[in-house]
């Protein structure tokens, strides 16, 4: 590995409260485990994605880029651009072997790290402010010790903000220009002049949560740039776009984020995530498997006696991205109805651009059941005295209980917005081809410690 040079010179290393966030991405991650663990690939075009005709390629070698191959990409396209382009499929326990052990270099730097997929991280240095690191210097022993212990290359970002952590680990990959490989600086910090600069040059798409539909709307509205947001008010972006996106695209803008970064501490859940043989397309059919998840997961709570506050979806798509979402409720539940309606709620709102082979629901925030003040169930006080005042309590309570469950939903749609695409597909009536996910959330549900 050559040694790296951040854009900045490092002699002026920033202190970690003017870089206090670090965002560390893998490059061309799937691809490079494919041709670690078999070395003739070595300098030749590889990509990992799906080989049939609607196969997308999730990961490309920096050989394979050269060609104009990117991720993403349907399989078909970067077949014509490299002829000679080595398709292999996923192994994703293999990856997250490798996974894991970037986890183990980062949590010695600091506990306080969000993974981000399987080859992202985002930490927060400013619990190290009394240990004297500095962030460069500390991102540049990231990358060699992910270089030796791992055979791995990444790009380290750092920033004021997630915004610009993420967007400077971006710069500093290497690249292709006119076919040819160039060495990017490995590590790059986005000091407070430059913030103004690469604001200025950004397009809209590059921001988070701006997905291709949101970017073809934007630029139809004559708004290709961030820089254009900056000319238009909030509100008139808001009757576009939603409240809800409009407000983070408008803090973007102006360069604010404060997104933290959550780290990822042992949560109690028990939850039901499978790997689709046929990808499901469009909202109909992903409905229809959240209801199923939704009714694995709360037999699994009332199995174990339990009653939860926080339901999170996962979905993956073809093209090996992924989004998680989560609400938590001011009550607990664990009836198949109530999940559903928010795993419902939470699907709603992620845009579908791609087909998806996988969906987890997941319980979690558990409390017992006797501090639970409203609960859709059926049960009643064992003091009441006759069926009659049993059932008046027992409709009484699930009143209560939709009207909490519909605020929920309110709450959901409030901050996430609504999908801006989602086309409902036709079900097939056929049913769906299930495969049971191997590895983790094996056969049904699983408890995590
Ligand atoms: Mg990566």
């Amino acid at each position: 590995m050559k040694p790296s040079a951040a854009l900045n010179s490092p002699s002026e290393d920033p202190s970690v409260d003017e870089a206090p966030l670090l965002h560390v991405d893998l490059d061309a991650f799937f691809a490079s485990v494919e041709i670690l663990d078999d070395p003739t690939l070595l300098g030749k075009p590889v990509a990992v994605g799906g080989p049939a005709s609607r196969g997308v390629v999730a990961s490309a070698s920096y050989e394979a880029r050269r060609f104009g191959v990117r991720s993403a990409m349907p399989t078909v396209v970067a077949r014509r651009l490299c002829p000679n382009l080595i398709v292999l499929p996923g192994r994703f326990d293999r990856y997250e072997d490798y996974s894991r052990q970037f986890h183990h270099v980062i949590r010695d730097l600091t506990p306080d790290f969000e993974p981000l997929g399987l080859d992202e991280v985002f930490a927060d240095l400013r619990s190290l402010r009394l240990l004297n690191v500095r962030p460069i210097a500390a991102a540049q022993a990231l990358r060699h010790r992910i270089n030796n212990e791992l055979g791995l290359e990444c790009g380290v970002g750092l920033g004021r903000n997630k915004l610009f952590a993420k967007l400077a680990s971006k710069k500093s990959k290497p690249r292709v220009v006119q076919g040819n490989l160039v060495d990017g600086a490995g590590v790059v910090w986005v000091s407070p002049e430059l913030e103004v600069q690469w604001l200025n040059e950004l397009p809209v798409r590059a921001l988070w949560g701006v997905g291709p539909a949101t970017a073809a709307k934007l630029e139809k509205l004559g708004l290709p740039w961030v820089r254009d947001l900056v000319q238009i008010d909030e509100k008139t972006l808001a009757s576009h776009v939603g409240p809800s996106l409009a407000a983070t695209l408008w803090a973007f803008a102006h360069g604010e984020d404060n997104r933290e970064v959550v780290v990822d501490r042992p949560v109690k859940s028990i939850g039901h995530e499978q790997t689709f043989l046929r990808s499901l397309q469009g909202m109909d059919e992903l409905v229809v498997a959240a209801r199923a998840h939704s009714a694995v997961v709360a037999r699994a709570l009332r199995g174990q006696g339990r009653v939860a506050r926080t339901i999170s979806i996962v979905v993956r798509f073809d093209d090996f991205t992924g989004v998680t979402r989560s609400q938590t409720l001011s009550f607990g539940i664990d009836d198949e109805f109530a999940i559903t309606v928010i795993a419902e709620a939470l699907l709603a709102s992620i845009e579908l651009a791609h087909s998806v082979r996988l969906l987890g629901v997941h319980a979690s925030s558990f409390i017992e059941r006797s501090e639970n003040q409203m609960q859709l169930t059926f049960g009643f006080e064992a003091t009441s005295p006759n069926a009659r005042e049993r059932a008046q309590l027992v409709s009484r309570e699930r009143q209560i209980s939709y009207e909490a469950l519909r605020d929920a939903v309110d709450d959901v749609r409030d901050k996430f917005g609504r999908a801006s695409v989602g086309t409902a597909s036709e079900l097939r009536e056929s049913g769906m081809e299930i495969e049971t996910q191997r590895g983790r959330h094996a056969f049904g549900p699983e408890v995590s410690p």
